[in-house]
């Protein structure tokens, strides 16, 4: 299940210290292997479950452009060569220049899987630059916040679903599979990636412990392997679980799902638990690009399952409520309607997101489940043209014209997709930072509404021209 990930950059963009954060004290184990020369430091590196090589092409000291061509392309097509994955790593702080180009440049022509990093991330100011590194047409960069350790779980994210195509294609031995990452990003028309044997649909079922997680894997599973575990999946450092989920028209979705403690709590894995953090429910969240929050109907929507719930919005995961043991639920009409009105109130900003009730013990409601994840999973892929865009925000203007602050009326001046997973939207407008909250509100709710995204949790910036 090993791999190797070269960082790669121009200087001073913060490589060596991602590279000392994931390799910690380890280095030392390959140090001074044959083969590893001075420029080019190699260490064994650790994230979460997954082991690999990590190759740094640090300590080099800030060259000029025309050592650059030389010493510099050498040195990176070398680490490029030997890797299986390219972590690209710019500087927000900074945005794009002619240096990061040129690497953009052999990324392209020589890595088969790049994974594009925006570091010293940390703070607003690096805001503009991550929206730059688009234009690298590299795909969505990973924010990152190397010194600070911010950015880990999406690159872990990133890493998961290669990890697991190297491992295949070592136990396959085949000589060539067909290994693609998605070049697609930014095209229009491309299509919604579905999810895949090899990219799973990464979903993580959290909640308040007893609301019925590890039932409802369980159901899904169709047998009791979680509570049997550790087995298949569950290896001692597991944190995710694979399953075929079958759907009521017998298609399976391939899908991974994250591990939380109440899961864990009973795959038994006892001597782990001491180490168990808090967050364990949250980090499920940051790996997951759908998030089901699984609710009890008796003890619906608590501090604890707010909580959650919000932090899956603010780190920008596709999110589905389901309410759970519906089945002793006896005024079902009615607690219908007080849970669909405690969900506005409590969670505006997951506004139109899917609430579904299910019984994990019985099974039912569980293709609606599965229904509304592949249905958010979409709606979080979504890309809506610019040419569709621009004219839904004439008419948005035209309804309802922004405010003119101090004599100052702000003008929007054109409108695109930026990203997807989740949606992220750019205004270019005169004073930015002069837009009120309520008017991205009310362009927010009018995307979703528009364009058929409820529940999704936008992203939309406004910009300034320079
Ligand atoms: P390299 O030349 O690409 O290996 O860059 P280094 O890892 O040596 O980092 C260059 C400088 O950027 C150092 O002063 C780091 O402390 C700083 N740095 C690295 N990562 C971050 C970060 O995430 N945020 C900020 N603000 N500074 C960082
Ligand atoms: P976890 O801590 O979230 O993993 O919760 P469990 O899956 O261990 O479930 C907690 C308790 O709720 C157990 O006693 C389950 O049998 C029960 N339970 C889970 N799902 C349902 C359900 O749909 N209906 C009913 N009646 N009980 C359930």
């Amino acid at each position: 299940m090993s791999f190797t990930l070269a960082i790669v950059g121009r200087p001073n963009v913060g490589k060596s210290t991602l590279f000392n954060r994931l390799v910690g004290k380890r280095l030392a184990l390959v140090d001074d292997q044959p083969g590893v020369t001075r420029d080019l430091r190699e260490g064994a590196a650790r994230l979460a479950d997954l082991r690999f090589t990590v190759i740094d092409t640090a300590g080099l000291e800030e060259v000029t452009d025309d050592s650059l061509q030389g010493r510099m392309r050498r040195l990176t097509e070398r680490a490029v060569d030997m890797a299986d994955i390219c972590l690209f790593m710019i500087d927000a702080r900074v945005g794009i220049t002619p240096s990061d180009l040129v690497f953009a440049d052999i990324l392209r022509k020589r890595s088969a899987h790049v994974i594009l990093a925006a570091n010293k991330a940390e703070g607003a100011a690096a805001d503009a630059g991550v929206i730059e590194a688009y234009s690298l047409g590299l795909g969505e960069p990973i924010r990152m916040s190397a010194e600070h350790g911010e950015g880990l779980n999406d690159l872990y994210t990133h890493l998961m679903p290669l990890a697991d195509q190297f491992a295949e294609r070592a136990a396959e031995d085949a000589p060539d599979t067909d290994v693609t990452l998605d070049e697609d990003e930014g095209d229009m028309d491309a299509p919604i990636p579905m999810p895949t044997a090899k990219k799973p649909l990464q979903v993580a079922v959290v909640g308040r412990p007893n609301s019925g997680k590890s039932t409802l894997v369980n159901q899904i599973l169709g047998e009791d392997r979680l509570l049997t575990g550790p087995e298949a999946g569950i290896t001692r450092d597991a944190i995710s679980l694979r399953i075929d989920w079958a759907g009521p028209e017998g298609d399976a979705v391939p899908m991974r799902i994250f591990d939380t403690a109440g899961m864990r709590k009973k795959a038994k894995v006892q001597e782990k638990l001491e180490k168990l953090s808090v967050g364990d429910g949250l980090r499920a969240v940051k790996f997951a690009e759908v998030v089901v929050v699984l609710l009890d109907a008796a003890i619906p929507f608590e501090q604890q399952d707010l909580r959650i719930a919000d932090l899956a919005e603010r780190e920008g995961r596709a999110v589905v409520v389901a309410v759970n043991k519906w089945d002793i639920e006896e005024d079902r009409q009615g607690k219908l309607k007080e849970l669909k009105e405690s969900f506005e109130r409590l969670l505006p900003q997951l506004r139109g997101a899917p609430l579904i009730t299910v019984s994990a013990k019985t099974g039912r409601g569980l293709d609606r489940l599965q229904a509304a994840i592949m249905r958010a999973y979409e709606v979080w892929n979504r890309r809506v043209t610019t040419a569709q865009l621009n004219r839904w925000l004439a008419g948005m203007v035209e309804a309802h014209p922004p405010p003119a602050p101090q004599g100052k009326r702000i003008k929007l001046r054109y409108m695109t997709q930026a990203k997807t997973r989740p949606p992220g939207f750019v205004v270019m407008c005169s004073h930015p930072d002069k837009v009120p909250e309520s008017y991205s509100r009310y362009l927010v709710n009018g995307l979703r509404l528009d364009f058929d995204m409820p529940g999704a949790p936008i992203r939309l910036w406004m910009r300034g021209q320079n």
